[in-house]
């Protein structure tokens, strides 16, 4: 690495806190050295409140981009100079590319990457009946994008929480922005409307917490609405495989996707925006996921 660094190296960076476990830094460096690209990735521990301090800073020393992790997702849509069709809907972004002109632009990849795990394993969006569940983060990105990617339905479920509210508004964002998607929002406790849906669904997806550790022995829904004609998806990657998914094996559903696969994608998709170039994404995934 040291003997790579000289005077036209160009930095690109995650600002968000905590960042000392995250995985970028050895994703992207291992991917520059790989492709031979002159840059360098580093992390920066930038609380809420620094937000646009590091944003100017960042922009000052004229990096090329850089991630954004919790808490400074959407403090940063609202510092860039553009954002795209994705982070404007969503309200946040994870990543920002530094053009020509030094200005900038805001992107969301957790939505893309989600979209592109499921494709590897041969799950297609474009034309599907979904059952989401979760109104938190992830599941904004992910019914964002399966919206632009033109799903046909997108049923949303969530507990009557904190974060039900945030799953009606981005019903209402959907609802104008792509008309032709039919997309609602439910209480996950009504256990009928969600067996009723997910019996007409082709996709069923976990964006929220349950199943992550230590809540492992935790399904988000009830084994009885797997089927075979179903694919299963997770964004759950700890642990690795999560009780839905083992489920979803063992009822033989179509497909059942874990989590690892959005991590990974999404960060290849940051790296394309990054470089123009694709991730050697099979290595990545070997050195650093597996
Ligand atoms: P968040 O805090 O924004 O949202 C949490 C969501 O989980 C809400 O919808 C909440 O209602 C729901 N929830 C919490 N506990 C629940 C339970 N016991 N039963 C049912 N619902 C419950 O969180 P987030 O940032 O959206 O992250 C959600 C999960 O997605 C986490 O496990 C996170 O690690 C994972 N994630 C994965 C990727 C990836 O690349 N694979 C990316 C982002 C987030």
């Amino acid at each position: 690495m040291e003997r790579r660094i000289n005077g036209h190296t160009r930095l690109y960076a995650l600002i968000g806190s905590p960042v000392g476990h995250s995985g970028s830094p050895a994703m992207y460096n291992y991917s520059f050295q790989k492709l031979g690209i002159d840059c360098a990735y580093l992390a920066f521990d930038v609380p809420l409140e620094k937000t646009a301090d590091a944003v100017q800073a960042l922009r000052t020393l004229h990096a090329g981009g850089f991630n954004v992790t919790m808490p400074c997702k959407t403090a940063v849509a609202g510092l860039v100079d553009r954002l795209s069709p994705a982070a404007e809907l969503v309200g946040a972004c994870n990543t920002v590319v530094v053009e020509e002109d030094g200005s900038l632009t805001g992107h969301i990849t957790d939505g893309i990457g989600f979209v592109r795990n499921l494709r590897e394993h041969g799950v297609e969006v474009k034309g599907s009946r979904i059952v989401l569940i979760g109104t938190g983060g992830a599941a904004t990105a992910i019914a964002v994008q399966a919206a632009l990617d033109h799903a046909a339905e997108i049923a949303i479920f969530n507990r009557r929480d904190e974060f039900f509210a945030n799953g009606e508004k981005t019903v209402e964002k959907i609802r104008r922005a792509v008309p032709e998607v039919k997309v609602t929002i439910s209480d996950l406790e009504d256990e009928d409307v969600l067996a009723e849906v997910t019996g007409r669904s082709d996709i069923l997806i976990n964006a929220t917490r349950a199943g992550m550790s230590p809540m492992e022995n935790t399904m988000p829904v009830p084994e009885s609405i797997l089927r075979p004609e179903l694919a299963v998806a997770d964004v759950v990657y700890n642990p690795r495989e999560t009780l839905l998914i083992r489920k979803a094996k063992e009822k033989g559903c179509r497909a059942a996707v874990g989590g690892i696969g959005m991590l990974l994608w999404q960060g290849a998709a940051a790296f394309e925006l990054f470089t123009g170039q694709e991730m050697p994404a099979q290595e990545v995934m070997e050195n650093f996921f597996s």
